[in-house]
């Protein structure tokens, strides 16, 4: 043991045991463990009884290095009971948790960061703020009240206007206990509301199979459905974002009826016409969306959909951009964009005939922007009298006093509405609250609100 740590057992962030089995392969995984172990102020201890858990890195080449590892994990767990595997061994089916289903993680050869996600959970790292430069909850660009939780990199499809997958590769999910681990940081560090982004959150998972983790001991699927349903376990707002239109979505629209997360779905259909939707390589007809959107509304009445369009693509003649305008007539949709198609370099869809002149493609989106913007004043107006939540994103004077400018569970930020309420000058409100107040007016975007009695 360290006389570092003996002196001042504080300032370690942990006490680990390594046992090392196997090839040199295994023993370069183990340094790599070992020396960011040490970078991230553990103590490495050479008997099982000074450690606050051990790892054991395994190896599965023939049957008696199997049994040697299955033994190993064995008198670690019976010596210690924290038991952290990795290596060969884990990659071999579920031996490892059918022999010993008290190991606290497993994982695989080469995954030096799983295994150090695995041992943060078990052995947070401490936060010194005196020593530390970076918060536990990491640096961060948003307000402290919200954040960005970014679940995936990259993308499995290949819609002709893009060029996100030659850039970023193929979907690359987050391990599911790494991803809680940060929305835990982040709640404890006070934030009230997750924003979920990736490039495609409905398909978290689909790279690793969906492969189930721990976190805090429970097992999660790295699945949306099972990531949604873990993060509404930290009592804040869970926002999902980018979510790309499978028939898995649906499983999540219940989540949102029961208030576990916010019933808000940010899904860019990108365009209704069946012809373009083709061109483009998005999936999903508009009579099927519209079903859905409507079996959605039937489940979470409260559902607010945003979606995001593309006006003007290769090919859109003004037959299908009339068919855009007859499904925002017919999906009611709550939040809106539009954008111009333009040419991206590298992009499929520079290569397909049928350019759509400027002047029609911002003519085009005019006539969308204020088709939609009196669908969204009329469904706004509803609000008129109803009581929401609004989380506080500011709080300004006039003239005339101060006026806190909030969101509702509707409105993600930057992008959706504010609500604008006026306050009494002692009032005690701040940034981050969640509060409830009474609509009194409402336009296109925005709405009023005095504070409910
Ligand atoms: S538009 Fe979205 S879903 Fe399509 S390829 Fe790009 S990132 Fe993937």
């Amino acid at each position: 043991m360290s006389t570092e740590n003996q002196n001042n057992p504080t300032n370690s962030n942990g006490r680990v045991g390594f046992v090392s089995l196997g090839c040199p392969k295994a023993t370069v995984d183990s340094e790599h463990i070992l020396t960011q172990l040490r970078a991230e102020g553990y103590d490495i201890v050479p008997s099982y009884d000074t450690a606050d858990l051990v790892v054991v890195n395994t190896c599965g080449f023939i049957d008696s290095a199997v049994e040697e590892s299955l033994e190993a994990i064995g008198e670690a767990l019976n010596e210690n009971g924290k038991v952290i595997v990795t290596g060969c061994l884990g990659a071999k089916g579920d031996i490892v948790k059918e022999t010993h289903p008290n190991v606290l993680a497993v994982t695989g050869p080469h995954a030096a960061d799983e295994v150090m996600t695995a041992i943060h959970e078990h052995l947070p790292v401490k936060h010194d703020p005196f020593i530390d430069l970076v918060p536990p909850q990491g640096i961060r660009l948003t307000p402290k009240h919200y954040a960005y939780l970014k679940i995936s990199e990259g993308c499995n499809h290949r819609c002709t206007f893009c060029i996100i997958p030659s850039l970023r590769g193929d979907l690359v999910s987050r391990p599911v206990n790494d991803v809680l681990l940060e929305a835990e940081r982040l709640a404890a560090a006070g934030v009230k509301e997750l924003l979920v982004v990736s490039q495609d959150t409905s398909a978290y998972g689909v790279d690793v199979k969906y492969k189930t983790e721990f976190y805090n001991g429970t097992p999660v699927r790295t699945r949306m459905t099972e990531l949604c349903e873990a993060l509404s376990q930290f009592g804040i707002w869970v926002r999902l974002h980018y979510v790309y239109p499978y028939p898995h979505v649906n499983e999540i629209i219940p989540l949102m009826a029961e208030g576990k997360i916010l019933p808000y779905l940010d899904i860019p259909f990108q365009h209704a016409s069946p012809k373009i939707l083709k061109a483009m390589k998005r999936p999903a007809s508009s009579e099927n969306t519209l079903q859905r959107i409507k079996q959605w509304r039937e489940i979470c009445p409260e559902i607010t959909i945003r979606s995001t369009f593309i006006a003007g693509f290769p090919g859109e003649t003004e037959e299908d951009f009339e068919a855009l305008l007859d499904f925002l007539d017919e999906a009611q949709l709550d939040r809106v964009g539009c954008f111009a198609y333009s040419d991206v370099d590298g992009a499929k869809a520079n290569e397909l005939d049928g350019a759509v002149p400027e002047s029609v493609k911002q003519e085009r989106v005019a006539r969308f922007m204020e088709k939609q913007a009196g669908i969204s004043a009329a469904k706004l107006k509803q609000n008129i009298g109803t009581t929401r939540s609004v989380i506080i994103d500011d709080i300004v004077a006039d003239d005339t006093g101060e006026q806190l400018v909030a969101r509702t569970t509707s409105d993600a930020p930057d992008i959706d509405g504010l609500v604008y309420i006026d306050v009494p000058e002692n009032h005690h409100y701040k940034v981050g609250d969640i509060t409830q107040v009474t609509i009194t007016d409402t336009d296109a975007y925005d709405m009023w609100a005095k504070l409910a009695e």
